[in-house]
């Protein structure tokens, strides 16, 4: 589904990513560690085209996106991202977030996205919130809206950055189970995250950035149990 190939980034001077390669197969959920400026979020960026590779190409279900013939904003239909900071409309209601971009961008009738919404947030929990406004969330409840938010687009691949950082620890938990259910409905996923428990458990396969390389693309029992490089080693004994 998602195929990286030697891929680098620069910003200026700055060398943030060197040489990844690495392969995503249809239905795999794969949780990017790593410490903080390691280069999680570039990476992440770079498989939808919110950053440009310096070097390097990648591929989304047989289409190259770094290729220049390809329509960015396409590929970016296919490809739901979620943010630490949920980034949902403020002047819209919940309801409204969830119908917004398949109307605008995917011209699905009013009544069909009201009804796909609804479904969606009854998958989230939340179908008592669709006529409120996210300022009336909670911090768990507003992320829990987002991911129904990019769901309702229908996207084949969903990239998370660091969905649970900014909340509360009791708020943890219900998006991560509402993770935890996506990834068992099949679909493809790669979730940057600090939840290790949740790597473990969840994952098909850690990639572990250190200073931009990725030093283990392990299955999460290997990864945890028996990581190759010292960085790892260090890295889970903070961690863990
Ligand atoms: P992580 O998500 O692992 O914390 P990032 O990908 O956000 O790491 O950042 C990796 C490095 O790239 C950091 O040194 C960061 O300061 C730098 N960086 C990220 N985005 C930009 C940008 N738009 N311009 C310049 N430097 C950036
Ligand atoms: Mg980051």
């Amino acid at each position: 589904m998602i195929k990286v190939e030697n891929l680098s980034k620069s910003f200026g001077k700055l060398d943030v990513l060197h040489n990844i390669s690495t392969t995503i197969e249809k239905g795999d959920v794969v949780a990017i560690i790593g410490p903080s400026g390691s280069g999680k979020s570039t990476f992440l960026r770079c498989m939808n085209l919110l950053e440009t590779p310096t070097q390097g190409r990648i591929w989304i279900d047989g289409e190259e996106i770094t290729s220049k013939k390809t329509d960015i904003m396409k590929v970016r239909q296919k490809i739901g991202m979620v943010f630490q900071h949920f980034h949902l409309f403020p002047h819209k209601t919940v309801l409204q977030n969830l119908t917004y971009a398949p109307v605008q961008v995917k011209n699905v009738s009013k009544e069909q996205a009201e009804q796909k919404a609804r479904e969606l947030l009854t998958r989230v929990g939340l179908l008592d919130k669709a006529d409120v406004y996210p300022s009336r969330l909670s911090g768990g409840q507003k992320q829990r809206v987002a991911i129904a938010r990019s769901l309702a687009m229908e996207p084949e691949i969903m990239l998370f950055d660091e969905p649970t950082s900014a909340l509360d620890p009791e708020m943890v938990k219900e998006v991560l189970e509402v993770m935890k259910s996506l990834a068992e409905t099949g679909m493809t996923m790669a979730i940057v995250t600090h939840e290790m428990n949740f790597a473990r458990e969840v994952a098909d396969r850690i990639c572990f950035l250190d200073g931009g390389r990725l030093v283990e693309d392990e299955a999460p029992e290997t990864f945890f149990t028996a990581p190759k490089s010292e960085r790892a080693k260090q890295f889970l004994e903070k961690m863990l």
